[in-house]
């Protein structure tokens, strides 16, 4: 098949071969047909649908906050809960899925609600660890609006465990990153758990 197309339209490409030509060889690894019809485009819709999942490599957080800050005289929590995400396990290459809760204690400096959600697909869209992404959203926010605490709850299924070895397909993993007042403070987390944890859970 050709694929040199492929390879045209992606100019930082460093490699000969294009994502679309390793996917053609990795049908053929796992014991497929790439020529049969169901599979003669996918090596470029998988090529596609990668690039787009990983497209937060690519996006800077400047170009997300970018006129979206505002002085204001505000010290009351700001929550936006229930944020929908997916990534990708850096270990194993497969989805994991979720929703995370984001506060911060702002310091006189709010940013536009709808950013907070951009922030999170940024890191989201990368290779993961729950861990580590539930971190960088957190700091990412302390770095840009030096609020006098931040916290973020993440919630997660991973197809790693669903859909392989120990498939437990209910369990889900939870991890949390709390700074400033929010690791401090046992109130303003407190106020913070309380204000995330009546809700619709979105896998019960
Ligand atoms: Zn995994």
């Amino acid at each position: 098949m050709k694929t040199k197309s492929v390879v045209k339209v992606m100019p930082k490409q460093h490699t000969d071969d294009s994502i679309a030509d390793l996917m053609q060889k990795l049908l053929l690894k796992i014991g497929e047909d790439p020529e049969r019809q169901g599979l003669v485009r996918t090596p470029q819709r998988a090529d596609k649908a990668l690039r787009f999942l990983t497209s937060g490599y690519e996006t800077d957080v400047q170009s997300i906050v970018n006129g979206a800050l505002f002085e204001e005289k505000c010290d009351e929590m700001v929550v936006v809960k229930d944020i929908e995400f997916y990534s990708m396990c850096e270990h194993h290459l497969l989805p994991f899925f979720g929703t995370m809760h984001v506060a911060y204690l702002p310091n006189n400096k709010l940013i536009g609600l709808s950013k907070i959600p951009r922030i999170v697909d940024m890191f989201a869209r990368r290779l993961q660890l729950q861990e580590r992404l539930t971190h960088q959203v957190a700091e990412t926010l302390q770095e840009v609006l030096k609020p006098k605490g931040v916290g973020v709850i993440c919630e997660a299924r991973h197809f790693c465990m669903m859909m392989r070895g120990v498939e437990k397909q209910h369990s889900g993993a939870v991890t949390s990153a709390m700074l400033g007042a929010f690791r401090a403070r046992k109130e303003t987390r407190d106020e913070f758990l309380s204000l995330v944890s009546h809700r619709n859970h979105p896998f019960y």
